[in-house]
C-alpha cells in the first residue's frame, strides 16, 4: 500500500486523517515531535519521531518509506500564543515547513496537502470569505500559514511541487468510534473547554468578549466536523494523484455559530448547565469567520455529513467521556 507521510499525525486532526487514509487503502506514516501530539494517538500506521526542522531526520524518513505524498498538519495553532510568542510561530510553522518542503522535493515526492487556515483572511466586514478573498491575517498564526502557502507557490514554479491547500474554519468533534479525539494540554479550543466546564474538569468557561458586533455580542465561527474535514483531505490526495493541479479549498460549512450558541447546544446535548464567566476579548480574534465558498463540494465532491453543531458536540462529548491519551 502506498505510504503517505503525515506530519502532525499524533495530533488531533492528523490522527483522524490517519484513520481516514487507512480506510482509503493508504499507509499513513506519522512524523511528529510529540510536543503537542500523543504517541497513543498513533494507531493506523508506523510512527517516526522527529522535528520538522531536522532535515537529516526527514531525509531518513523519506528514504525509508518513499511516500507518494505528504499531508502536512504539524504546526503550532493557537491564536493567543501566536500573539505573545510570534517568533515560535515563524520558526516552527514557516521554518519547519520550508525544511519539510525542501526535503520532499529532494526526495522526488511532489504531491503535497497542506493545512492552512481561515485565519489567513483576517477581518473583512460583510464580505463573503471565498478562496479569492484577500489574505490579511491579524495574528502570527495566520501570517505563518499564509507564508507557507507562498512557499508552496514558489516551489511549484521552480520544481513542479503540486499542492492542495485547505483553509480550515473551526474544527470540532471527534471520531464517533472514539478511537481518536481532541486532547490538548493545555486545552484552548472552545468545544472541549465547554465540555470540560460541563463535566466539572474546570470551574467555568471564560467567554472572550461579549461586545462584538454580532447578534449576541460573542464571536461567530464556522464549525466543521473533524471527520468531514479529513475526508476532504483524502479527496484532495486523489485530486493530486489524478493530476488536476494545485488548488486552494476552504473547508467550512457556510453556517456560523456564536460562542453562546455553542454553549447552548452543549447544554442541550449533555443535559447539564455550562458554568461560565465573561472575560475580555482575546487579542488576535476576528469577529466573524464563516466560509462563503462551495468550491470543495463542487470541485472535490466533498459532502460533509457530520457537521451539524448537534453531531459535532455529541461526538466530542462521546470522546470526552471515554477517551484520553496518557503519553
Ligand atoms: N473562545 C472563548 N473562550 C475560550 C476559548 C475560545 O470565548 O476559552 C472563543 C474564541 O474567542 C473564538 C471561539 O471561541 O471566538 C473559537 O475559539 P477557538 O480557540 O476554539 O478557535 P479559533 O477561532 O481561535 O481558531
Amino acid at each position: 500500500m502506498a505510504h503517505i507521510l503525515v506530519t502532525g499525525g499524533a495530533g488531533y486532526i492528523g490522527s483522524h486523517a490517519c484513520k481516514a487514509l487507512k480506510q482509503a487503502g493508504f499507509t499513513p506514516v506519522v512524523y511528529d515531535n510529540l510536543v503537542t501530539g500523543w504517541k497513543d494517538a498513533v494507531k493506523f500506521g508506523p510512527f517516526e519521531q522527529g522535528d520538522l526542522t531536522d532535515r537529516a531526520r526527514l531525509d531518513q524518513v523519506f528514504a525509508k518509506y518513499q511516500p507518494v505524498a505528504v499531508m502536512h498538519f504539524a504546526a503550532l495553532s493557537q491564536v493567543g500564543e501566536a500573539m505573545s510568542q510570534p517568533g515560535r510561530y515563524w520558526a516552527n510553522n514557516v521554518g519547519g515547513s520550508l525544511t519539510l518542503i525542501e526535503a520532499s522535493v529532494a526526495a522526488g515526492c511532489l504531491d503535497f496537502v497542506f493545512s492552512s487556515t481561515c485565519a489567513t483572511y483576517g477581518e473583512h466586514d460583510n464580505v463573503v470569505l471565498d478562496e479569492d478573498t484577500p489574505q490579511l491575517p491579524l495574528n502570527a498564526y495566520g501570517a505563518s500559514k499564509r507564508a507557507v502557502e507562498d512557499i508552496l507557490k514558489g516551489f511549484e514554479a521552480a520544481y513542479g511541487l503540486r499542492s492542495v491547500v485547505f483553509r480550515y474554519f473551526n474544527v470540532a468533534g471527534a471520531d464517533p468510534e472514539a478511537e481518536v479525539g481532541e486532547f490538548h494540554r493545555p486545552e484552548t479550543h472552545l468545544v472541549p473547554l465547554v465540555l470540560d466546564a460541563v463535566a466539572g474538569k474546570r470551574d467555568a468557561l471564560t467567554i472572550f468578549g461579549t461586545d462584538y458586533d454580532t447578534p449576541d455580542g460573542t464571536c461567530i465561527r464556522d464549525y466543521v466536523h473533524v471527520c468531514d474535514l479529513v475526508d476532504a483531505h483524502v479527496l484532495g490526495l486523489k485530486w493530486l494523484q489524478d493530476d488536476k493541479g494545485s488548488r486552494v479549498f476552504n473547508l467550512g460549512t457556510g453556517t456560523g455559530f456564536s460562542v453562546r450558541e455553542v454553549m447552548d447546544q452543549s447544554r442541550r446535548v449533555t443535559n447539564r448547565e455550562v458554568p461560565f464567566t465573561i472575560g475580555e476579548r482575546r487579542a488576535g480574534d476576528c469577529t466573524k469567520l464563516v466560509s462563503g465558498s462551495t468550491r470543495a463540494e463542487q470541485e472535490l465532491g466533498w459532502k460533509p455529513s457530520r457537521s451539524t453543531l448537534d453531531t459535532m458536540i455529541r461526538d466530542a462529548w462521546g470522546w470526552h467521556q471515554t477517551g484520553h491519551y496518557e503519553s
